[in-house]
Formats: C-alpha cells, sequence, structure tokens
C-alpha cells in the first residue's frame, strides 16, 4: 500500500503512469526508495532534482535487482520488457540517488 508522502514525493512528480486512485499497487522501485532513505531526507534530495529524462546510468542494475521483483511484471511493464516505454517514477528516483552516491 502506497503511503501519501512517499506518493507525492515519487510518484506524482516523476511518473508518467501516475493516476490518483491506484494506492494499493506500488512498484519495486518505490519499495526500494522507502526502505532504503528516510522519508525527511529523501523529501529534502528530491526538491533539488530536476525532472529531467532518465539517463539509465543504473539500469543494469535497476532492472537485475529491482524491476526483477516488481509486481507490475505479473501483467507486465512495457519498459521492463522491452518495449517502446519510459520507466516508472520510481526508477527515476533510484536512478537520480545512485547518480547523486546516496544509496
Ligand atoms: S520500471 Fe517497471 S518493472 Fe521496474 S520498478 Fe518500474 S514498474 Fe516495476
Amino acid at each position: 500500500m502506497k503511503d501519501e508522502l512517499h506518493t507525492r514525493l515519487i510518484c506524482k512528480p516523476f511518473c508518467e503512469f501516475y493516476s490518483a486512485g491506484k494506492d494499493s499497487m506500488l512498484c519495486q522501485t518505490y519499495k526500494f526508495v522507502r526502505d532504503a532513505v528516510p522519508v525527511g531526507k529523501l523529501s529534502e534530495i528530491l526538491e533539488h532534482a530536476q525532472k529531467t529524462p532518465p539517463s539509465f546510468a543504473f539500469d543494469a542494475f535497476i532492472k537485475a535487482h529491482i524491476c526483477a521483483a516488481c509486481s507490475f511484471r505479473v501483467d507486465g511493464c512495457d519498459y521492463a520488457d522491452g518495449l517502446n516505454s519510459p520507466p516508472c517514477g520510481g526508477y527515476r528516483v533510484v536512478e537520480f540517488l545512485k547518480e547523486q552516491g546516496i544509496i
């Protein structure tokens, strides 16, 4: 289950697929970020994050260690399945945190 604070920090600003009312489903990158970084620190960090397109610098790591366990893979995630689709917002946040050396 999503919580309002993490959804406001991760999904609303970074995820192209976000829509209100689907808070029972959360992707694995959301869980990863939520568990890896205290919410107060996450809020401070993401306040200054640019909403730039993903660089995919950590794509292999994210796919292997996070996407592989994502609940959305059951019905298919177009990005993780190699189709022409951007990744979710949590992916972009994980990438940003890794680029900053925070995780
Ligand atoms: S990119 Fe797809 S598989 Fe990876 S965490 Fe996001 S929704 Fe899940």
